[in-house]
């Protein structure tokens, strides 16, 4: 199942954007075993995205292949330290504070942290992330921290049926990535969609991936 799944994708998923971008796939762990981790990677996942610092701790070790890590998650200040050195990318940096304490921590462990700003496009109360109208100053912001490298935007469009609406906000996206890429030559990740409008995502000039439930199925939080 999971096997057949990652084949699918990697066959689906267009090897380069509209923009010659090669897109990359990140399956979204959260709630995974181990065991079913690593038979997406000996199918071919290169990248995994966890969502809590402690399944990333708690799973570190037993995941083979030496995959690529990434944070997806909202992360607590205090959680840092269970991730730091072991994540080549934090995706999802949503407000100063975090921004802030992943540099000093960075700091003193003599590292610099890749980071994306996880922008709130769709202006939902549920998600976090900086405003698109606060984006450049955020960035401003943040390019200015020592440890830092951004290397690019993380979104999550609302959950809904209307089309217009999910390609207006992705194209929004692109073109705020557009607007920062030309005056940053560090920028070369947008990281766009989910299972369910992941082709959307692409077509709107998406560069990276997330997915979990098209990998693994739907998900189960009791048996975590
Ligand atoms: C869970 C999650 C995903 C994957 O969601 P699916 O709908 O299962 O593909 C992607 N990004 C983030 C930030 C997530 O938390």
């Amino acid at each position: 199942m999971i096997e057949e799944n990652v084949r699918k994708l990697l066959e689906e998923i267009p090897e380069k954007n509209q923009f010659g971008e090669k897109v990359t796939l990140v399956a979204a762990v959260k709630t995974r075993s181990a065991e079913e981790i690593n038979r997406a990677i000996a199918a071919g996942i290169t990248d995994i995205g966890d969502n809590h610092a402690q399944e990333f701790r708690e799973k570190y070790d037993a995941i083979c292949g030496n995959p690529t890590r990434h944070f997806i998650g909202h992360l607590q200040t205090n959680k840092i330290k269970y991730l730091l050195g072991k994540t080549d990318l934090y995706q999802s940096i949503d407000r100063y504070a975090l921004a802030e304490e992943l540099s000093a921590k960075s700091e003193r462990a003599g590292i610099i942290s890749n980071i994306l700003l996880q922008i709130n496009i769709g202006d939902e109360e549920s998600k976090g992330g900086f405003s698109l109208g606060e984006a450049e100053e955020a960035y401003s912001r943040i390019k200015s921290l020592p440890a830092l490298k951004i290397v690019g935007l993380m979104a999550m469009l609302p959950e809904t049926d209307d089309d217009g609406l999910l390609r207006s906000l992705a194209r929004e996206m692109r073109a705020l990535y557009d607007r920062l890429r030309a005056i940053d030559e560090n920028f070369k990740h947008l990281s766009m969609g989910m299972s369910g409008d992941w082709r959307l995502c692409v077509e709107c000039g998406s560069n990276m991936i997330r997915l979990g439930t098209a990998i693994f199925g739907p998900r189960n939080y009791d048996l975590k």
